[in-house]
């Protein structure tokens, strides 16, 4: 079971609520306009990877994307919060992958089908370390970027998110209620594109919050046939 620290609790991780085209440039480059009202998406528990040295790639998928994000760890949840309640409710930031099945994905959108696989597949929502709220200052105005084979692929700005963290927290506890130990991916800057086997990933949220791993060969399926990746 997936865990994580909240206060001194060791908690189990509940939900984890993902937020989809919340900067206007990735909106812009998956060919949408960004959104008025958050678009929500889960991952489950299962697709976390705490720290991970390796990310494998599932074998049902040619393309998976990196979509390097700011991720909010729940401390204190409830529903419909307040923005004095929302400001209060993160009790710690990571930097983390939402790892995206983009054909799977593509191939759901054409048809009207849920992204579920295409986003929720194990191992798919990797994080680096938890840095507590109060080390990390005004979780508005945090660089987040992504390197791969140590080149800059992905760079921003959490300022430039679509829907800040308040705005955030208070949408989502009015749809779902929050608990302590729930995460919340926030969406990515423009950049997403395909991660192949053997190269080296480094994400990094400001100064506090590193993912350094790289990425392992296709995973077998239950046949124990996987498909190459490229
Ligand atoms: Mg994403």
């Amino acid at each position: 079971m997936a865990t994580t620290v909240v206060g001194g609790r060791v908690l189990p991780v509940g939900k984890i609520v993902a937020v989809g085209r919340n900067y206007a440039d990735h909106a812009r480059e998956m060919g949408a306009e960004p959104p008025e009202e958050p678009i929500l998406f889960f991952k489950p528990s299962t697709a976390l990877l705490s720290e991970p040295a390796e990310l494998a790639l599932p074998s049902f998928s040619r393309e998976i994307h990196h979509e390097v994000e700011m991720v909010l760890r729940v401390g204190l949840g409830g529903a419909r919060l307040s923005a004095a309640e929302a400001a209060l409710a993160i009790d710690g930031v990571a930097v983390g992958l939402d790892l995206t099945a983009r054909d799977l994905q593509t191939a759901a959108k054409v048809k009207g089908h849920p992204w579920a696989v295409a986003k929720g597949f194990d191992g798919s929502a990797p994080l680096g370390n938890w840095s507590p709220v109060s080390d990390v200052g005004d979780l508005g105005n945090l660089s987040l970027g992504l390197r791969v084979d140590g080149t800059w692929r992905q760079k921003g700005n959490t300022r430039d998110m679509i829907h800040g963290v308040v705005a955030l927290v208070r949408f989502i506890s009015s749809r779902f209620t929050l608990e302590a130990g729930d995460l919340i991916f926030t969406g990515t800057p423009s950049g997403v594109g395909p991660l192949l086997p053997g190269q080296p990933v480094r994400a990094e949220l400001g100064t506090r919050s590193v993912l350094d791993c790289h990425v392992g060969g296709p995973s077998t399926d239950a046949s124990g046939k996987g498909a190459p990746h490229g």
